[in-house]
């Protein structure tokens, strides 16, 4: 799952965990800090599956469960990423994190974060409202995941 964070430019422009939480805040990247650039920055992705390619993936949106200094004193910034492929304009939900490592630096996790029921309610949520009335549709066409967290008397969103 190689990622990466560049402009519009194509200047690689700093930290991935920064300009998630940059984009969960403003909705969009940060421009581009190279001298007489400005361009917007980009945060993408790429899934390998096999015999299915190697798809990339642009962050589109980020619902995030803390706040900086509660992120700093839980050591543990879990957020939900909106993707969109850029070859299909598909989107899809990953549930992410950062950690600190044992030397004390953020640290992308593994392995999808382990959020409680209500979390995961919360970043789905807190995604901008086009993506919530996706998640809706989605839960309208009985989407698996879906169907088993509402089956379970989860309440994630009003009805529209
Ligand atoms: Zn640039």
């Amino acid at each position: 799952m190689p990622s990466w964070v560049e402009c519009d430019a194509g200047h690689r422009a700093g930290k991935c965990r920064l300009v998630a939480a940059y984009i969960a805040e403003h909705g969009s990247g940060p421009a581009c800090r190279r001298q007489a650039c400005g361009a917007a920055v980009q945060y993408i992705m790429t899934y390998h599956y096999p015999r299915k390619g190697t798809p990339s993936y642009r962050v589109v949106h980020v619902a995030r469960l803390y706040d900086d200094p509660q992120a700093e004193h839980q050591a543990f910034d879990p957020m939900l990423f909106a993707l969109r492929n850029l070859h299909t304009r598909e989107m899809r939900l990953l549930p992410f994190y950062w950690t600190r490592n044992p030397s004390g630096r953020w640290h992308v996790g593994q392995f999808p974060p382990l959020l409680s029921v209500s979390n995961l309610a919360a970043l789905i949520a807190s995604l901008p409202d086009p993506v919530r009335v996706k998640v809706l549709q989605g839960r309208r066409r009985k989407s698996p995941l879906l169907k088993k967290l509402l089956n379970i008397g989860v309440h994630l969103l009003p009805e529209p």
